[in-house]
């Protein structure tokens, strides 16, 4: 039997966790869940967001399934999903946007990849705080990286953040992109940056996602500024096939991308290392919404189908997507954000929602 690390996160983390698991038991794979804690409701008690036992739990099993975990915004302690996919080394994260019949867009037929960088950029956790006299470490960063503004010791910084883009970590993620485009008969890998502006760091991703292309003649290439990207998804997202970029522009265009197919509730991803993979929604832990069995289930339970194909259980991901495109197609047994008007008083529940998808699969 496959042990799995189950992380229940907070907020609506727990509904849709277990809404998760009920739907991944019933494809009949054998999965023996080691259920652990993690997220703002264990800091009460524990005094820490990510407990120790909860990380070596991922480490020994080696994927794990992850419902949303809050990060305090502005202060306290730094997101426990960054520290999660920066400690384990989890680099790419894969996001399939994928249209399915029945669900309220203004675009039908998406059908991109998105791939962010997961562990560089400005989220790797380097920042200084406003009005503290520069430290021995900014000082030597940043003195570094920018090529004539100096600092001196013992002079006030304003809030600094580094951002930092390795060749390395480029050219492995550039690479995990061209080779999941190969893996999946995909067509074009789009590079997007903004080298215009960031010459030395967004210039780098660029320079060596060609590099990189050079490698794989057989898919197209091309690169696009972000803000452009933006504007390009919204208007003819049918031209875009795999998007690969740094971890801040992916983390926004993930959920532009979400927008595209039906929103948060319908938006699946992975983190995946050369170690393991955690799988998780885009969508965070939506805390307004918690203990009222009323969100989407649907983009974590797309992410366990993600963590099934991992696991090789390529018949029972097939099926798991099959009974929910079949429940959402049918649109009776959805929850609100899926009806056309979202009072609709015949939207359903998280867990009736996930009962709709088991007697499918049955
Ligand atoms: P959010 O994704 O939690 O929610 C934004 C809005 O999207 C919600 O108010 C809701 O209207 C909608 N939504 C989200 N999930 C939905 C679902 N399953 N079904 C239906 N509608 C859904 O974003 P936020 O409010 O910016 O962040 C809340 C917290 O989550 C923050 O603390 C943030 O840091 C955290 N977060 C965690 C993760 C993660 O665990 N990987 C990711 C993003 C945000």
């Amino acid at each position: 039997m496959r042990k799995v690390t189950l992380i229940r996160g907070d907020g609506i983390g727990p509904e849709i966790a277990e809404a998760t698991r009920r739907c991944i038991d019933a494809t009949g794979v054998k999965i023996a869940w080691d259920v652990q804690e993690a997220g703002v409701d264990v800091m009460e008690t524990e005094g820490t967001p990510m407990p120790e036992r909860t990380l070596q739990s991922v480490r020994d099993n080696k994927v794990a399934l992850k419902a949303p975990i809050t990060t305090p915004v502005g202060t306290g302690f730094r997101s426990v999903n960054v520290y999660l996919r920066q400690t384990l080394n989890l680099y790419a994260c894969v996001r399939p946007c994928k249209s399915y019949v029945g669900v309220r867009s203004r675009y039908q037929d998406i059908d991109l990849v998105l791939v962010r960088e997961n562990t560089e950029d400005l989220y790797a956790g380097v920042e200084f705080e406003k009005g503290k006299p520069a430290t021995a470490e900014l000082i030597r960063t940043i003195n570094r990286l920018s090529t004539d503004k100096k600092i001196r010791t013992g002079e006030e910084t304003t809030g600094v953040s580094i951002k930092p883009i390795s060749v390395e970590g480029t050219r492995r993620i550039v690479t995990y992109a061209f080779e999941y485009a190969r893996k999946y008969g995909r067509k074009k890998v789009t590079s997007v940056h903004k080298a215009n502006i960031m010459k030395h760091t967004d210039g780098l991703f660029l320079e060596v996602s060609r590099e990189v292309a050079k490698g794989y003649p057989d898919i197209e290439f091309e690169d696009r500024i972000v803000d452009n990207m933006c504007m390009q998804l919204v208007q003819k997202p049918e031209l875009y096939d795999v998007i690969v970029t740094e971890n801040l522009f992916g983390d926004i265009l993930s959920d532009l991308c979400a927008g595209l197919v039906g929103g948060l509730g319908m938006a699946p991803g992975a983190n995946i290392g050369d170690e393991g993979a955690v799988f998780e929604a885009t969508h965070g832990s939506a805390p307004k919404y918690k203990g009222q069995n009323k969100v989407n289930p649907v983009a974590l339970i797309l992410s366990g189908m993600l963590m099934l194909r991992y696991l090789g259980e390529t018949d029972a991901a097939d099926r798991l997507e099959k009974a929910v495109a079949d429940v959402i197609a049918e649109g009776k047994d959805v929850t609100y954000d899926m009806k056309p008007d979202r009072d609709d008083p015949t939207a359903v529940g998280t867990s009736q929602m996930a009962d709709a998808i088991i007697a499918r699969l049955k």
